[in-house]
């Protein structure tokens, strides 16, 4: 049995402190049945509670630590980085660098500006989007998940497009009539919708794979599909790959899919564990941002240099192998977890895009919202528990996907999935 017991402490002090004891809501552990574990510190693919317990880690920072904890080569480069300042509110050679290498290696950037968060990015994408093309609405897709911004927190029925009504309260009715919402992987919702608002549509924004209802992989040609209606309407197809990008594939998912955007958001890997956004695009579009042109977007810490040094030594690090590496291990992970559901009797889909990977509890294949909501959420917290019990830090959601980096080696990899066996084992039906 793991001792939690300082977190425990930890968090009846901090409930006091900040709603739900923590500074963003998945931390909170609620729907596995747990109280959040407060970590100190990681290294490679582990990471350490404050009671001193060690896990092997699929969380990852959710996403940004592809290296995996404490990276030497980036700890190494930041601490002579901090010497020499932290923050300049000028423009810095560090700056240059990594917009040159995110040019360099994503197909629809041509100019870039970096921000600060992934919710920034795609808030000011679309932004750029309605300014650019002088239109009001946008369309996402239910079940994919931009950030915060009011425009992107809403949620939609089921079936055709509808007109999103506020999902959170505090968000203008004005701006949710201009979201429209509909299912992932449905074209013939999105033709639906076209119809209907054609020509007042600024954006499609879509996650190319999707990662926030768990792991869903855009179906045949959706992605291309939505790159030809998208041309034929004027509208921006927006690629947010904040998630996705340089994790699914040396040149992101758009590399992956051969499928090109206007606008393409970035966050996590690029900033390396440090606080980072990216929006980018072509020339055209990009010089319609303050100071070229009139739309405007700013930050007093963007482009940070000690944020740009982490994104730089990250990116720097990875190369086509690196991710031929990661995708074996994915592979044998995939496979164990197979084998345990097939001995178990546990009904079990594993979607997979490079490596993000979904868990879900269900015997339906998972395509869109609606069939991530067939898993049994029972099954999930049973396992989730079993999981930590045994030192694995997965991502506290059924709606989450796992990660893994450079530093999983093939002994975590054999460690996680003897430990599915027995969390397997002990689901009570
Ligand atoms: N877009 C996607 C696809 C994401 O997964 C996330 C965060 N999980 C965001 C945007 C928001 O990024 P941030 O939390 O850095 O604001």
């Amino acid at each position: 049995m793991i001792n939690l017991t300082n977190s425990e402490d930890a968090y009846k002090e901090a409930v006091d402190l900040m709603p739900g004891g923590v500074n963003s809501p998945v931390r909170a552990f609620k729907s596995v049945g747990m109280s959040p574990v407060f970590m100190q510190s990681g290294k490679g693919s582990r990471i350490y509670d404050i009671d001193d317990n060690e896990y092997i880690d699929y969380v990852l920072s959710w996403g940004p630590l592809i290296l995996g904890h404490a990276d030497d080569r980036v700890v190494s480069k930041l601490k002579e980085v901090v010497e020499k300042g932290t923050s300049f509110g000028a423009p810095t050679l560090l700056e240059n660098e990594l917009a040159q290498l995110v040019i360099n290696r994503v197909p629809s950037i041509e100019m870039v500006r970096m921000v600060n968060s992934g919710t920034e990015a795609t808030m000011s994408a679309l932004r750029l989007a309605r300014g650019y093309t002088g239109r009001d609405k946008i369309l996402k897709f239910e079940g994919n998940y931009h950030g915060h911004g009011d425009s992107l927190l809403i949620k939609a029925g089921s079936g055709v497009a509808t007109l999103g009504l506020p999902d959170s309260p505090g968000v203008p009715k004005g701006v949710a009539e201009n979201t429209i919402t509909v299912p992932y992987n449905d074209m013939k919702s999105v033709r639906y919708a076209f119809e209907q608002f054609g020509d007042d549509i600024a954006a499609v924004i879509v996650e190319p794979v999707s990662g926030n209802m768990g792991v869903v992989p855009p179906q045949d040609s959706f992605l291309q599909d939505l790159r030809t209606i998208t041309e034929e309407n004027g509208t921006l197809l927006i690629f947010d790959e904040v998630m996705t990008g340089f994790r699914v594939g040396f040149h992101c998912a758009q590399g992956h899919f051969g499928v090109t955007p206007d606008l393409t958001c970035l966050g996590k890997v690029i900033g390396g564990g440090l606080p980072v956004g990216a929006y980018g695009g072509k020339r055209e579009i990009m010089e319609k941002v303050a100071p070229t042109g009139t739309i405007y977007q700013a930050g007093t810490l963007s482009g940070n240099p000690l944020a740009m040094t982490a994104g730089l030594e990250t990116l720097s690090a990875l190369d086509k192998s690196s991710y031929e590496q990661i995708n074996k291990k994915v592979d044998r992970l995939m496979e164990g977890f197979k084998e345990a559901a097939h001995a178990h009797d546990i009904p079990l889909q594993i979607n997979r895009s490079g490596s993000m990977v979904g868990v879900f509890f269900t015997d339906q294949e998972v395509i869109n919202y609606e069939t991530a909501q067939s898993a049994n959420l029972d099954y999930f917290a049973q396992y989730y528990r079993a999981m930590m019990e045994q030192g694995v830090f997965l991502p506290p959601s059924q709606f989450e996907g796992l990660f893994l980096s450079t530093s999983h080696t093939d002994e975590d990899i054999e460690k996680t999935i003897s430990a599915v066996n027995h969390a397997f084992a002990s689901i009570k039906k």
